[in-house]
Order: C-alpha cells, then sequence, then structure tokens
C-alpha cells in the first residue's frame, strides 16, 4: 500500500495533487474518509465552479480545472460557462455542474493518472521525526495501516496531516470569526424561465421577508442549476460552527436539514417558479468554508491579493472577490474587484513552518481570514492542488529526496505552464 506520495483527502483540491503527481511519473496514494472523492464538491454538493476569469474576461484559472469541465461536459454534466448576477446583486462567472458526476470524473481522472486511491480511509496520526513526516496511520476498513511515505500533501481541508504533525496553526485576528457552514439541499422541480427572470429587487425583497420572517437563515435565494433536470442545488442555511470540534458538526448536521426543510416550506409558499418542488436531497454532509489555516513560509493576505502583489513564486492565479459569509445574520461581505484585477497565489504559502516533507493544498493553505475568503473558492483549490502534485513530484525525485523548500520554483512554474495552468 506504500507509495512516494501520500494525498490526505480527496476533495477537489487533493484529487488535483494526486492526478498533477502521478501524471509525473510519482507513485500516489489518495486517503479519502469518504466512498468517493470531491470533498465539498460532491458530500457538500456546492454544485457550481466560481469565478473562471476577471471580470472583463481575461482567463486566471485552467489547467486541471479546465478538464475538470470539459471531462463533465462529455458526460452532459456541466453548463456553458456563464455570468450571473447573485441574489444580493453581485455579478460573479460560474460553471454548474452534477455533482454526482463529478464524482465519475475524479473516479476516472484518478484512475487514468495511476493513482491509487485509498477510499473509506481516515489518516488518524502522524509520526514526525524532527522536521520530517516518518510515518502515517490510517484507519482502513481492513485494519490501521502504517505508510511511509517520502511526501504527504495535506489536502484534507481541516488539515488533519498537518495538526498531528504539530505544524503551527493561523489564529483568527480579534472581531473575526469562522465562516459558517451551509447544509446545502437539492430542490424542484424549479421553473427557471420566471425564477431567473425576477428582477433583482424582488428576489432581494423575497429573501430579506423570508430572513425577517424566520423561514431562512440566510437572505438570499441562491442556486445552482442541475444540468440533467429542473432541479436546483440551494445554498442558503447558515450554521456558525467550529467543524473540526465533533460535537459541534453533529449538531450541525442536524440544524442544517432543519433549516433547509424550512427555507424549502418557504420556497415553495412565496417564491414565484418554486410552487411544485419539493425538498429532493441534502448534502451527504453539511459544506464547511473555513477551519485551520496552516502557518506557512508565507502568509498570504487580503492587501496582497487586492493591490494585487506580484509573487516570483506564484503557483496559481484567481480574480474571486473577498466574499465572506458571517458567522451570525443574513448578509454576505462582499467586495467586487476591479474589471481587470487578478491575484497570485505563491509557492511558499503552501509550504508549512518547520515541516521538509510536507506541502498542503485547498482551503488550509498559509492565508489570512480575509485572504482565504477569495481563494477559498474551487476553481482556486484546483490550482493549487495542481501546484502541490506538481512540486511533490519533482521533490521525490531530486538527489536528497522530498525537500519541498529545495524545489526549483521556476522548474515547478514551467511544468505547470506547460500543464496548461494560468499563474497570472
Ligand atoms: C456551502 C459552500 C458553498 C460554496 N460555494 C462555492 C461556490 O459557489 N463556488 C466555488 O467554487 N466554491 C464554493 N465553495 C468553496 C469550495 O467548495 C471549497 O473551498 C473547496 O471545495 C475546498 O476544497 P478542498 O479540497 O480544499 O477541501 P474539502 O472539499 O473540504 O475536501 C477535503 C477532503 O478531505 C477528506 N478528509 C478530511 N479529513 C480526512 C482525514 N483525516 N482522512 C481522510 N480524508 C479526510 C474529506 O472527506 C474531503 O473529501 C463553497 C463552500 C461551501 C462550504
Amino acid at each position: 500500500m506504500d507509495a512516494e506520495i501520500l494525498v490526505c483527502g480527496g476533495g477537489v483540491a487533493g484529487a488535483m495533487a494526486a492526478v498533477a503527481a502521478a501524471r509525473q511519473g510519482a507513485q500516489v496514494l489518495l486517503l479519502e474518509r469518504y466512498g468517493f472523492l470531491g470533498g465539498n464538491a460532491t458530500a457538500g454538493a456546492v454544485a457550481q465552479f466560481n469565478s473562471w476569469q476577471t471580470a472583463n474576461g481575461r482567463r486566471v484559472v485552467a489547467g486541471l480545472a479546465q478538464e475538470v469541465v470539459e471531462r463533465l461536459r462529455r458526460y452532459g454534466a456541466a453548463g456553458e460557462h456563464h455570468a450571473f448576477v447573485m441574489s444580493t446583486g453581485h455579478r460573479m462567472d460560474r460553471v454548474e455542474y452534477a455533482p454526482e458526476v463529478l464524482k465519475l470524473v475524479l473516479d476516472d481522472m484518478v484512475a487514468e493518472a495511476g493513482v491509487q486511491p485509498l477510499l473509506h480511509a481516515v489518516l488518524v496520526a502522524v509520526e514526525r521525526q524532527g522536521r520530517r513526516i516518518a510515518s502515517v496511520q490510517v484507519a482502513t476498513r481492513s485494519g490501521v495501516a502504517t505508510l511511509r511515505p517520502q511526501v504527504v500533501v495535506d489536502a484534507s481541508g481541516d488539515m488533519d496531516a498537518m495538526r498531528q504533525a504539530g505544524a503551527p496553526f493561523l489564529e483568527l485576528d480579534a472581531g473575526e470569526a469562522l465562516q459558517p457552514a451551509t447544509m446545502m439541499f437539492r430542490f424542484g422541480p424549479v421553473d427557471f424561465a420566471r425564477f431567473d427572470a425576477l428582477p433583482a429587487g424582488e428576489v432581494a425583497r423575497l429573501a430579506q421577508q423570508g430572513f425577517a420572517q424566520g423561514h431562512l437563515a440566510r437572505a438570499a435565494l441562491h442556486a445552482a442549476r442541475d444540468p440533467f433536470s429542473s432541479d436546483g442545488w440551494f445554498n442558503i442555511s447558515r450554521l456558525a460552527i467550529d467543524a473540526t470540534d465533533a460535537l459541534a458538526l453533529g449538531r450541525a448536521e442536524i440544524e442544517g436539514r432543519r433549516q433547509a426543510w424550512r427555507a424549502a416550506q418557504y420556497l415553495r409558499a412565496a417564491v414565484p417558479g418554486c410552487e411544485a418542488g419539493r425538498l429532493l436531497a441534502f448534502g451527504t454532509q453539511v459544506g464547511v468554508r473555513e477551519t485551520r489555516r496552516v502557518q506557512g513560509e508565507h502568509l498570504l493576505t487580503a492587501e496582497e491579493l487586492l493591490q494585487p502583489v506580484a509573487f516570483d513564486d506564484a503557483i496559481a492565479a484567481g480574480a474571486y472577490p473577498i466574499d465572506i459569509h458571517p458567522a451570525a445574520g443574513g448578509e454576505l461581505e462582499y467586495a467586487a474587484l476591479g474589471a481587470d484585477h487578478a491575484y497570485q497565489i505563491p509557492y511558499r504559502s503552501l509550504l508549512p513552518q518547520g515541516l521538509d516533507n510536507a506541502i498542503v493544498a485547498g482551503r488550509g493553505i498559509s492565508a489570512t481570514h480575509r485572504a482565504l475568503a477569495a481563494i477559498r473558492v474551487m476553481t482556486i483549490s484546483m490550482a493549487v492542488g495542481q501546484a502541490a502534485g506538481t512540486a511533490a513530484a519533482l521533490a521525490v525525485r531530486m538527489p536528497r529526496a522530498a525537500a519541498l523548500r529545495q524545489v526549483p520554483v521556476d522548474a515547478l512554474r514551467r511544468r505547470l505552464l506547460a500543464d496548461g495552468a494560468c499563474l497570472a
């Protein structure tokens, strides 16, 4: 079962890291606690990839993320890339997709790349010797296994491997709170011709009314359309928890389903186009926006994104705005970026302090709470995952194996560009 590279967590970041590393010829084991890949993108049923380009149409995310979309389209399971106006009035670009089919796409990509998936398996412990992870313990359906990879990519969202390895984590600043979790739900049929034609002012009025009357936990009527049907995946619930607190997470699952049920009743009763709809499914789990963030060699800040700072070691780019769902209340803190505004993510934000053979990807990288509010989206998570996996593969081929800090950044960037990634 051993491999050169262990990727912990098969969300979109981990899946892209595993595929990128295996395509460079590395032996890769992809560890995932569920029986399928995707994390928030499938289990959380987020159902839309946001922000591929700047407001004026300059592309900033491509590479493996784009390949995911093309493969979804071959299954007929992703819509066209299009701009839309959110129920909060903000403009955004997105690709809507069917979360169930994304499971198949990720299965395909992992299998074709030669990644060994280890599903229904949970990382439970890490043995650390000095600056290196020496071994990892994994609880599987066949028992507890000890693995000795050369490199660990932590893409577990909650940064479980880094926690077990004793890596340092970032604190929230005064006045900040973790972004809330959300129980997505599938609702349909929706007459989208009528739903989408509602004037923005009327959508806002209905959302505020539902929130004020206690039917909606968030003052929004936000939905991603299922490509196969006239159902939508609705993002309306709001659960202020620390999802690394086991009891709180369980309570949030239960409360999230209740919030979703109440929201569905409100949609039926009050929202044009939704009269015939029913709640059809919940996400497999509550979607988690933010938990632990690793303290890395570089702390990416909101100011750096907004300026934007050009990094010599940029390994990904993005154009998603700072989008903070407050823990309490129904509103959204959202600041649109300029028409051609894009930002970069430096390699050093993927390197945890104090560990030489570990790298992180996805929503736990070294970024402030406000910076994470921008770079957490799945497009950027996939781009960062591709970079982390590519770097891990370069590291295991170096003469003194697996020192992520010694990976030549120029070579990494060249490889990423050759593989279709955007770095600016
Ligand atoms: C409600 C909600 C709405 C969102 N809306 C959008 C949107 O509209 N558009 C957009 O692009 N992005 C959106 N996002 C953001 C985006 O979905 C996430 O930030 C992104 O999916 C994070 O990906 P990840 O791979 O880093 O982490 P995750 O998706 O959290 O994946 C982590 C994976 O690791 C596994 N794992 C965790 N711990 C262990 C362990 N110890 N052992 C084994 N496996 C483990 C998990 O099962 C999971 O599969 C939203 C997020 C939420 C929660």
